[in-house]
């Protein structure tokens, strides 16, 4: 479960604070599918970087597992990266001087987890890649980038899944194939995935969505509800 209190973020812009999360109060349970949705700008991003404790609130704690990550150190929040959380982002982020399967293997060489060639070899080929381990993220398409991103980010079994946008630089064809993986993946590992998405045709099957506007969740407007 993951509960945030009072959760903002506020950053200096130029010379003046500026409040791009104001206090959120929020929570996620086990297994829930959340899809976080705003226009551009309205701080989605922001949160999911919260969550991941890549980035500090400013103010309020955010609570995994019933450990406040906000107390943790940045041993302590690699950590718990390492072990809870898989993280997909828009531009796939791979290592482009490591191929398909290599990038596969960092995050379970840092676990030092066991057999790791054998499982990046299994988690390419859930993600329909098993002849594409041996291809640097240049030789590979946007959607196959995508998806050795979600293998890697599955290297260490995460409970939770945080997606920015996964299919936000994807033709549309290719975007629905590696959302129907994520949601498959959301299924059968029955993690907690927290989506964040312009789609709202996603965002409906999602079971709660957070909708933010200038840093504030906003209360869905019930026509766009199940749209
Ligand atoms: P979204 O993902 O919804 O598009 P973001 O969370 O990326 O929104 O950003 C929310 C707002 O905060 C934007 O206006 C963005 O320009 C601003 N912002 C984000 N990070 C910073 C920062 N480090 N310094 C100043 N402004 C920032
Ligand atoms: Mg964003």
């Amino acid at each position: 479960m993951i509960e945030l209190r009072g959760v903002s973020k506020t950053v200096m812009s130029g010379d003046r604070p500026l409040t791009i999360l104001h206090p959120l109060d929020f929570t996620i349970a086990s297994g829930e599918f959340v899809a976080i949705v705003g226009p551009s700008g309205s701080g989605k991003s922001t949160l999911l970087g919260l969550l991941a404790g890549l980035d500090a609130p400013s103010t309020g704690s955010i609570i995994v597992d019933g450990v406040d990550i906000t107390t943790l150190t940045e041993d302590g929040l690699a950590r718990l990266r390492g072990e809870k959380i898989g993280f997909v982002f828009q531009f796939f982020h791979l290592v482009p001087s490591l191929t398909a399967f290599e990038n596969v293997l960092i995050p379970m060489e840092i676990a030092r987890r066991r057999n790791p060639t054998a499982r990046a070899r299994q988690l390419l080929g859930e993600v329909g890649l098993a002849d594409r381990g041996h291809h640097y993220p240049s030789q590979l398409s946007g959607g196959e980038q995508q998806r050795v991103a979600i293998a890697r980010a599955l290297a260490n079994d995460p409970p939770i899944v945080l997606a920015d946008e996964p299919t936000g630089n994807l033709d549309s064809t290719t975007g629905r194939a590696v959302m129907d993986l994520l949601l498959n993946v959301r299924r059968t590992r029955e993690t907690t995935l927290v989506l964040v998405t312009h789609d709202a045709e996603l965002a409906a099957h999602a079971d709660t969505r957070l909708v933010l506007r200038d840093g504030r969740p906003v209360p869905e407007s019930p026509a766009k509800a199940g749209a």
